[in-house]
């Protein structure tokens, strides 16, 4: 199982020089790399990410754009893998952008990467670094100190190092061993869960986990950093005399305050992003720590944030994270994630009778049954149907899963359909950054409507 571990380098201040010279090169051979790949094109070229590296290689050290001040190309102090590896991840992102486009979905082609906009990192290979401990070995900058040592064994697949808000993190990718990676389940339930904005998860045991949403307490110091930042730019702008939008291509003078301003707000959005982070990943640990089989519904997340009067608070939970961190974790606890299809009406089947009520308007948090006369809070009722949907879909099945699964991932999608119903495996695939690289499938039930 391939997993991904983040540390925080302790860096010092040589280090994080060479740490930004290195993914200013990982950026600027990308820029390089991306621009040729179009001229070719253009000219009818079919261009292929060995033969622009061999192009590269021929020219990194003598041509005038690579060299310094002095006539030295400036290349040589940088390690190879961090101009090597862009030309991989083009090639890896155009063919993600063919592939998008041949399944229907919308696609943009690979983009030019911005100083200051863009994540800065570069690439190491698994033979050019080394852990010992609490110490990285990384070529010509030497040892340097990490927060903590590499959780798993396993054989390193690789690591790239990147920036988050002033700090370096190195993450290593790691092929773990199926018995380091698989973990012990607390408890055998069946877990329906609500998504939700009010409260994110509701689960069919009533429990309900309020999000942190860390963006919503944020906003206002949001606003004062983004305002200060902008005032800054403004300046920048007059002294050199543009008024208005900034013509292409052209470089702003960078004061210190205006550094420090952009420092300042790039460290609320980390921090932002780490309590969200947080979070999610406590609930889907939790979840899969103590279920069997966990539910929850297909959401059609892109067109949630469509809504331009939800989607704020939408993004703050993160509902495709949560999600996309449920699979990674059920194969390490043996866990079954079943997916609800979007279109089952969750909220609107009485948990008690089945029958089914109208359509229920958004702020409707509790409603009483027509037929039957229960009461239900709305979350809480979902997630019992959505409970219910996985119970009827497992006892379709032979007998009930007591061992781990997670030994044979592929099993997952074996589910039986439930009478009525039908099963569609999907596929789903997420990157490197952290998590593992795998792919799951997870079982897509769409049951009989009672
Ligand atoms: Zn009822």
């Amino acid at each position: 199982m391939l997993l991904a571990h983040r540390i925080r380098i302790d860096a010092n201040a040589t280090q994080r020089d060479y740490f930004a010279r290195a993914a200013g090169t990982a950026r600027r051979v990308w820029n390089w790399a991306l621009a040729e790949w179009r001229r070719q094109i253009a000219q009818g070229h079919k261009p292929n990410a060995m033969a622009l590296k061999k192009q590269f290689n021929a020219i990194k050290y003598l041509d005038p754009a690579w060299l310094d001040a002095n006539g030295t190309p400036w290349l040589r102090s940088i390690h190879r893998d961090a101009h090597a590896q862009p030309f991989a991840n083009l090639a890896r992102a155009w063919s993600r952008y063919f592939d998008q486009r041949r399944a229907g979905q919308r696609a943009h082609s690979p983009r030019f990467k911005k100083k200051g906009r863009c994540v800065d990192s570069f690439y190491l290979a698994n033979d050019k670094f080394r852990l010992e401990g609490r110490v990285a070995v990384l070529p010509k900058v030497g040892r340097v100190v990490l927060c903590e040592a590499l959780r798993w064994p396993g054989k390193i697949q690789g690591a790239s190092v990147a920036r988050e808000a002033g700090h370096w993190f190195l993450s290593v990718q790691v092929e773990v061993p199926e018995q380091a990676a698989l973990r012990r389940r607390t408890g055998d339930a069946i877990t329906g869960v609500d998504l939700g904005v009010s409260s994110v998860a509701t689960l069919s045991s009533g429990e309900k986990f309020t999000a942190p949403r860390p963006l919503q307490g944020a906003l206002r110091r949001l606003r004062i950093r983004s305002r200060r930042l902008s005032c800054k730019l403004e300046s920048a702008k007059t002294s050199i005399g543009i008024a208005g939008r900034v013509p292409k291509g052209t470089r702003l003078p960078a004061s210190k305050n205006r550094t420090k301003g952009a420092q300042a707000l790039a460290r609320l959005q980390a921090r932002i992003a780490r309590v969200r982070r947080d979070f999610t990943h406590k609930l889907t640990t939790r979840l899969c720590r103590e279920s069997q089989a966990v539910v929850i519904e297909d959401l059609n997340v892109k067109g949630m944030l469509a809504n331009s009067r939800l989607s704020r608070a939408i993004a703050d939970v993160g509902f495709y994270e949560v999600r996309r961190q449920l699979q990674y974790k059920a194969l390490r606890y043996g866990t079954r994630i079943v997916l609800a299809d979007r279109w089952y009406p969750s909220s609107r089947l009485c948990s008690n009778c089945g029958i089914r009520n109208g359509e229920l308007v958004l702020r409707e948090r509790t409603w009483t049954c027509a037929s039957c006369g229960t009461h239900h809070d709305r979350d809480v009722n979902a997630a019992i149907n959505l409970q219910r949907l996985a119970t009827d879909a497992l006892a379709a099945q032979t007998a009930l899963p007591e061992a781990s699964l997670a030994a044979t991932p592929g099993t997952a999608a074996a589910l039986e359909p439930a009478a009525g119903g039908k099963v569609t495996p999907v596929r789903h695939e997420h990157g490197q950054q952290d998590g593992s690289g795998q792919e799951e499938d997870a079982a897509h039930i769409c049951s009989r409507l009672r």
